[in-house]
């Protein structure tokens, strides 16, 4: 449904989206996230057709959106980061106005508004101005104006930002229930939102793609971190010949000792095997465990800069390899 290649975007000497490149299927539901100021936004414009790319290429349903702008941005809902709307129009003013410009007929756009209005649960401020409406409820406006055309794509920068809890679970539900018709892409800072709707994450991290992946594939391949005071040439001499092992990489060092990540298929198996062969070596043990390797691990490992090492391994590529994070990291 949506096919980026090689997407850049700089603002001066800044490069705030380099070389980025992905597909979403139909009806996906993508997640994506990054640090403030990692590009997502600015991919988010792009993709919309609001801003153009320095290079690179768009197509949506198989329609560039360099040649087919106008026909590309009928087929997507747009919810902008802080939801730009007009303060002395009522809900039902700025919709319908939200509406006309969609070009949805007269005749369809009541039946449009109402559906919108009652997917976000705005009945109760339908007449109340914009001005009035709390940033919950604005919130919910701009996603309602953002579905009132039936949208085969719906872009949602931050859609739950301002809402309280049993509004996040209903925006959550609501954005499930697009994803039975429609492409969905959401931006967040909320970790859990992506893991509860998301099928995939994209990971931003300045500018580049750190991370393409499924949500369930994050965590599948667990690993045993040893913590020791030894060298990684006797390290992998030792570890990498143990049955059970097939990959020691040296993941950082912290206060002298030296972190490894053992790749196994089963590290509850190979644990006792690893322990016994470091004290058979009269070797300190400082830590054996299984790495903790959820969205949050892996996100705090970009932000540090390591996270082409356990991703590369995660994508089924070469562990510890120093690539470019967006090759390393692609599935
Ligand atoms: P946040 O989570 O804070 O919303 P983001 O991931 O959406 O961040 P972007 O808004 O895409 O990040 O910004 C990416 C980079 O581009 C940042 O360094 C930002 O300062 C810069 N940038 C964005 N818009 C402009 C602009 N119009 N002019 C100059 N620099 C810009």
């Amino acid at each position: 449904m949506i096919e980026v290649r090689d997407l850049s975007r700089s603002y001066g000497a800044l490069k705030a989206v380099d070389q980025v490149s992905f597909d979403i299927g139909r009806r996906e539901i993508v997640g994506l996230l990054g640090h403030n100021g990692a590009g997502k936004t600015t991919i988010m414009k792009m993709l919309t057709g609001y801003l153009e790319p320095s290079a690179g290429s768009i197509r949506i349903d198989g329609q560039d959106i360099a040649a087919h702008r106008r026909a590309v941005q009928r087929k997507i809902g747009y919810l902008p980061e802080n939801c730009p709307l007009y303060p002395d129009m009522t809900v039902l003013e700025h919709l319908d106005y939200q509406g006309a410009l969609h070009g949805i007929a007269n005749r369809a756009r009541a039946a449009a508004i109402r559906r919108a209005i009652e997917r976000t649960e705005l009945g109760a401020k339908a007449t109340a101005t914009v001005a009035t409406l709390s940033r919950g409820y604005r919130q919910r406006l701009g996603v309602a104006a953002a579905l009132l055309h039936e949208p085969d794509v719906l872009i949602l920068d931050e859609p739950t930002n301002g809402l309280d809890p049993s509004q996040i679970q209903h925006m959550r539900a609501l954005i499930r229930e697009q994803a039975s018709h429609a492409t969905v892409i959401i931006s967040t800072h909320i970790l859990q939102e992506v893991e509860a709707v998301c099928g995939r994450v994209l990971i931003m991290h300045a500018g580049r793609l750190a991370v393409d992946s499924p949500i369930g594939a994050i965590g599948a391949t667990p690993r045993l971190r040893v913590t020791l005071d030894r060298d990684p040439g006797e390290v992998r001499g030792l570890l990498a010949e143990l049955p059970g092992i097939s990959a020691v990489s040296h993941v950082g060092d912290e206060d002298g000792r030296r972190g490894y990540a053992l790749t196994t298929d089963d590290p509850d198996a190979a644990a006792p095997r690893v322990a016994a062969a470091v004290t058979g070596q009269g070797w300190a043990l400082y830590g054996l465990e299984r790495e903790r390797y959820d969205l949050e691990a892996l996100f705090g490992q970009i932000a540090d800069g390591q996270a082409a090492a356990p991703f590369g391994e995660l994508a089924g590529e070469q562990p510890g390899a120093a690539a470019p994070a967006r090759e390393a990291a692609h599935v």
